[in-house]
């Protein structure tokens, strides 16, 4: 499925019609003392459509029939078939309005149409489907035992499971979640981040359609610090999986000690480094992924490579390439144009969050080659040109906050042991990316890099098989993706017969 023109994105904005109500119990509802908020476009500032905005007595009656529709087993206990044939139909109609969710991820984030619709949408049905294709391969075991005993390891699921989302991926971290909840049977409450709520409503009534039997999935809109938190403190909610900022994340592990001890899975922040080593014969590869790995979704990525460290002998060679490949193939502007891979920044406060960045790094002496402004302001949407760091030192701000905006560091270094030491010199460890033509080199930094990723010869997360998750404080106890998320949403019982 090829890009559309942009006339036809805007053919599609302009028909668009929002799901703006939580779902709770297997119907849409308003917030139950009638709250709404509004939404806005970062793309444009306009206004988009008001969405429910769910109090703790609306998210107290979406865990009350996530809990009945668990206990009742009208999910958990259907054939392996059933569950599996619904989330196949589930995605199908995910792939059916996907130029509709698309354009709607788009102008909800900021997020470019190029991303939205060849990637968020298809990795979202590719996500559901892996997960639906698991539910009948993954099997009980029984151990060795002896004459007089039959032993069974059986695993069940969870319960009821609360994720909390960001909006950075407003889509694919949704499905990423609930998929493998979905899958194991287990019931889940989703608060969608405040600013993007509209992808999560809409897919949710279409589970409903799909046969996702009410109460199995609620989505309850509202604020983070209100109705996230009573989730997260509530004792009957069995495990609460995350997506965002360390801070919250932290706090989390805090209300679920407070509370009942839930399960608690986070995924969290990071300050990703590309390395780029001196045996490199081309370095055309290196160069495209190197900015491909900071600009992606406007540098607003968890595993954003935004500190690039190059060895000394290639760097002023290697710089110039990055600037070059960044002026001719890294266009900012309209989301919904297909031409931009550059959209806009979530919100205003994120974006002067991101200027500030740019102006301490300035300040703090690093040498500005690209960028470093606010662009566009005329068309009233939130926009910074790419922005290019070179004579970074490892103690400057910007080479280690997490900045989450499209803005590269770049740090010489000398030695492979100092690329390695640069690399790890950070409270996190999601994701680092090593171009290299030596297998050697490859293999011995891969294994010495502290985190959850390491790709070789490219930016990349893996795929829907592979793991995803980070170390130190970047995760916790979780994964997403592949089939280790499946089994977080399982608990394991024993089961010791006497014969
Ligand atoms: P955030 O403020 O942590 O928000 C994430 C989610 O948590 C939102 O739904 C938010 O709701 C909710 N929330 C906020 N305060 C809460 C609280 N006290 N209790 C419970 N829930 C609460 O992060 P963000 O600004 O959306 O996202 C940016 C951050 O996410 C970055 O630091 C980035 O690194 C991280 N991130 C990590 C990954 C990963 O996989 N490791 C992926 C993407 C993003 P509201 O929207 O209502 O505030
Ligand atoms: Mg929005």
């Amino acid at each position: 499925m090829g890009l559309k023109t942009k006339e036809y994105y805007y053919e599609i904005a302009s028909k668009l019609t929002f799901q703006t109500k939580a779902v709770i119990d297997g119907e849409l509802c308003d917030a139950s003392d009638g709250k709404t908020y509004k939404d806005y476009n970062p793309g444009t500032g306009e206004f988009i459509t008001e969405v429910a905005y769910c109090s703790v007595e609306d998210t107290e009656r979406a865990i009350k029939s996530a809990r009945r529709a668990f206990n009742e087993g009208v999910w958990k206990d259907l054939n392996a078939s059933e569950r599996k044939e619904i989330l196949f139909k589930f995605s199908k109609l995910i792939a059916e309005n996907q130029d509709e969710l698309a354009v709607m991820e788009s102008i909800d984030s900021g997020k470019p149409i190029n991303d939205t619709y060849l990637g968020d949408i298809p990795d979202s049905v590719l996500t559901i489907n892996y997960y639906a294709e698991a539910i009948d391969k993954i099997q009980d075991e029984m151990t060795v035992g002896d004459k007089n005993h039959v032993s069974m390891i059986v695993k069940e699921p969870i319960g009821v499971v609360a994720a909390i989302v960001p909006w950075n991926f407003p889509l694919l971290m949704y499905i990423w979640k609930i998929a493998p909840i979905l899958a194991t049977g287990c019931s889940v409450v989703v608060k969608p981040a405040t600013v993007t709520p509209l992808t999560a409503l809409r897919v949710a009534e279409l589970a409903l359609e799909a046969g996702i039997p009410a109460g199995v999935l609620n989505v309850v809109p509202g604020s983070g610090s209100v109705i996230g938190d009573y989730l997260a403190k509530h004792p009957d909610i069995d495990a609460i999986t995350f997506t965002g900022s360390t801070q919250v994340g932290k706090g989390l592990l805090g209300c679920s000690g407070e509370s009942n001890a839930k399960r608690v899975f986070l995924e969290m922040g990071g300050k990703n480094p590309g390395i780029v080593m001196p045996d490199l014969k081309e370095l055309d590869n290196a160069v495209q992924h190197a900015v491909n790995a900071v600009f992606w979704n406007m540098g607003e990525n968890c595993t954003s490579n935004a500190k690039l460290l190059v060895h000394n002998s290639i760097k002023e060679e290697f710089v110039r390439r990055v600037v070059e490949e960044t002026k001719a193939n890294w266009h900012t502007g309209d989301p919904l144009d297909p031409k931009n891979n550059l959209g806009a920044i979530i919100e205003k406060g994120h974006m002067q969050k991101i200027l500030d960045y740019i102006e301490i790094g300035k300040k703090e002496g690093a040498k500005l080659l690209l960028g470093g402004e606010q662009i566009l302001k005329e068309t009233g949407g939130n926009f910074i040109a790419p922005t290019i760091f070179d004579d970074v030192t490892p103690d400057m701000t910007i080479a280690k906050e997490e900045i989450f905006g499209p803005v590269l560091a770049i740090i010489g270094f000398d030695t492979e042991e100092e690329a390695i030491a640069l690399a790890n010199d950070t409270e996190y460890g999601l994701q680092a990316s090593i171009y290299t033509d030596d297998l050697s080199t490859a293999h011995r930094m891969a294994r010495a890099i502290n985190a959850g990723t390491v790709s070789i010869n490219c930016y990349a997360e893996g795929d829907i098989t592979t793991p995803f998750g980070g170390f130190k404080q970047s995760g916790f106890f979780g994964r997403d993706k592949s089939l280790y998320s499946y089994r977080q949403y399982m608990e394991i019982k024993t089961i010791w017969i006497q014969i």
